[in-house]
């Protein structure tokens, strides 16, 4: 599998801004600083996302589009949407974080809704380091009313130990319910498992 074709597409500041393409969407969400931005560049093998902006200059959501050839599903070409949504959590944390999280986020899966795009799944990012965030589980808990398949992704693995890598992807499935694909952007680590999350979700 090949990344052929990576583009920052446009920064939507409300649902109309998304482009309705048929192009499948895969939604990232997470805390602030929990790592979306170098994801997407580590994804797409190119520098499009900006990391480390600063917080809630985010409109309603960045569309990066990667072009891709072969992975699961079969050979071919196929195109995705990666939706960078704004970041939730630096507000307060427990019910503010996810009053903030759909706020931001009901344009964007309301629209959804409406037929003006197709939402493959939603990547919900944690910070591996950080297990127990009641802003996490408040976010997950909100995913869940969602008729949408999410997946967690636990982030910056290499900023942990082995043993600790055990102990907190442990504790994560414990307080939000499901097993995280623990990925490392920096060193590249569990990068070939997501792109094939990214291929089932997408290509079904
Ligand atoms: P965003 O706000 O979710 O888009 O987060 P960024 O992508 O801007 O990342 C926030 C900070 O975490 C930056 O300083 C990144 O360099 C750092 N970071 C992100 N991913 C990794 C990773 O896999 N490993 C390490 N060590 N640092 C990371």
């Amino acid at each position: 599998m090949k990344v052929v074709e990576a583009r920052f597409v446009t920064s939507a500041a409300d649902a109309r801004g998304i482009p309705a393409d048929g192009v499948p969407h895969i939604a990232l969400v997470g805390r602030s600083n929990v790592g979306k931005s170098t994801l997407i560049n580590a994804l797409s093998g190119s520098r499009i996302a900006r990391t480390s902006a600063a917080p809630g200059k985010t409109r309603l959501a960045n569309l990066y589009r990667l072009t891709v050839d072969g992975g699961a599903g079969g050979p071919g070409r196929w195109s995705v949407h990666l939706v960078d949504l704004p970041g939730y959590g630096y507000a307060r944390g427990g019910a503010q974080s996810v009053a903030e999280l759909r706020e931001i986020a009901q344009a964007y899966f309301g629209s959804a809704d409406r037929g003006r795009h197709r939402i493959a799944g939603v990547l919900h990012l944690v910070d591996a380091r950080h297990p127990a965030l009641d802003a996490d589980a408040d976010a997950a808990r909100w995913l869940d009313t969602l008729d949408v398949e999410h997946a967690l992704v636990a982030t910056k693995l290499d900023k942990l130990s082995r043993g600790e890598r055990v102990k907190n992807l442990k504790e994560l499935e414990r307080k939000l319910g499901k097993a995280a694909l623990p990925v490392s952007a920096a060193r590249g680590e569990g990068l070939d498992d997501l792109w094939t999350l990214i291929a089932r979700l997408s290509r079904q």
